[in-house]
């Protein structure tokens, strides 16, 4: 076995079965690609959804779990070189959205489960206004009791996918001041009148998952726009940040092994000082802490899917969901600094395959709750007399 063998080997550390699903969508999602490169930001996520990404269930009975099956399949189509943007956008719906409210979605008379997973009704999760990003409770959009439902006012800003879906989950205020209930979530169709599209935000990373704004002016919503309960808003967003913390990182997985690749190829192959670069023992260490940090991310993200899997709540495992993106992310930071270093001047020319994108990962020290905040949190959970 020769020594990249060996190295392969070690960095499969997920379950084979959960290998197995990574293959499959590592091959298929290949011709994807090729085919739908041209094609615009929703033509790509119906194809990709056609291949089963988002699909919450129906996995071989020998297989994963759906968490793990689903943590495999980004991983899979990410290693395809399927743009990450998009691959961000995916596992944001599939984690943030899909698993944390699958009862919601799937309620009878408005089951929306099949629409959802083969990619014709696209989610976004509406949270942040413009004043307030990390502080929920300074949010200012609210919801107010009409007759039979509510009228919502408000904006929601930096969303994900605003520009194209077509159903928000929006937080906003059904009743004054910083209590725990002074939260509620609603399902908002897009469509429903007095919403509409503000900005849209050309971002400098992930720049192709858009991003926008939505306006709600006075819009109307029916009682079974809620979900959950009135006043259950904090405990639902408890739940969605601790799913999408404990995986949104597997989108960086495939563009993790990427760089790791092609990074390890180049220090392999080029000449420098009248010897091949990874002759150097500080390029070899670069090389080693790189594969060090995809190995760590990956036994991270796939325990978290595991423990998922297994039935453990997502809100008991937020402390866990916590420490994997504060990890995940700087790790992948951590690589593409490497990787920079190690290509010279070839990381900041766009033409070339070593071209370097060290925003986007640094765009995950932000999103799915700022890395500083949920240290914070962490520490309070240690005891320490800490308060965000
Ligand atoms: C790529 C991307 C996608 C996003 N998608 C969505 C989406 O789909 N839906 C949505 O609702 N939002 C989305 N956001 C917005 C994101 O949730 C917010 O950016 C995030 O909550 C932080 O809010 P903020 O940007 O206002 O930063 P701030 O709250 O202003 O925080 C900025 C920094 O200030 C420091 N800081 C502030 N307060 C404290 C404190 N108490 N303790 C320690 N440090 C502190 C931290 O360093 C923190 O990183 C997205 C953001 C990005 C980058």
């Amino acid at each position: 076995m020769s020594d990249t063998d060996t190295l392969t080997r070690i960095l499969r550390c997920a379950p084979p079965p959960a290998e197995h699903v990574v293959d499959d969508f590592r091959e298929r999602a290949a011709d994807v690609a090729a085919k739908t490169a041209g094609d615009d930001f929703r033509a790509q996520w119906r194809s990709l959804a056609a291949l089963g990404v988002l699909r919450l269930t129906g996995g071989a009975p020998d297989g994963p779990g759906p968490v793990t099956r689903g943590l495999a399949a980004i991983e899979g189509i990410g290693l395809a070189g399927i743009d990450p943007g998009l691959c961000y956008a995916l596992t944001s719906q599939l984690f943030g959205m899909q698993h944390p409210l699958h009862t919601t979605l799937s309620r009878p008379g408005q089951d929306l489960t099949q629409s959802v997973e083969d990619g014709r009704t696209l989610l976004c999760h509406a949270l942040t206004e413009r004043v307030g990003g990390s502080d929920p409770l300074s949010m200012a959009t609210r919801a107010e009791r009409d007759r039979d439902g509510y009228v919502l006012t408000g904006a929601k800003t930096f969303v994900t996918a605003a520009p194209v879906a077509d159903l928000a989950i929006v937080f906003a205020r059904t009743a004054t001041g910083r209590t725990p209930f002074a939260l509620t979530a609603f399902l908002v169709p897009l469509d429903t009148p007095g919403v509409s599209r503000g900005e849209t935000f050309d971002k400098t990373a992930l720049r192709s998952a858009p991003m926008g704004e939505l306006l709600f002016d006075g819009a109307r919503l029916p009682a079974t726009a809620v979900i959950g309960q009135e006043g259950s808003g904090l405990g639902i967003m408890s739940a969605t940040t601790a799913w999408e913390r404990a995986l949104i990182l597997g989108y960086a997985l495939g563009p993790m092994r990427l760089l790791l690749d092609r990074t390890a190829r180049w220090a392999r192959e080029r000449e420098h000082f009248g010897r091949r670069m990874g002759a150097s023992h500080q390029v070899a260490g670069r090389i080693s802490d790189m594969a060090m940090a995809l190995h760590r991310s990956r036994v991270q993200l796939y325990t978290l899917a595991a423990a998922l899997d297994a039935g453990t709540g997502a809100r008991q495992l937020a402390a866990e969901a916590a420490l994997t993106k504060i990890s995940v992310s700087e790790d992948y930071l951590r690589m593409t600094e490497h990787a920079t270093a190690l290509a010279g001047v070839r990381a900041f020319l766009p033409d070339t395959d070593l071209a370097a994108d060290p925003l986007s990962p640094l765009a995950a020290l932000t999103y799915a709750g700022p890395n500083d905040l949920l240290r914070v949190g962490v520490a309070r959970q240690l005891g320490l007399p800490v308060e965000n």
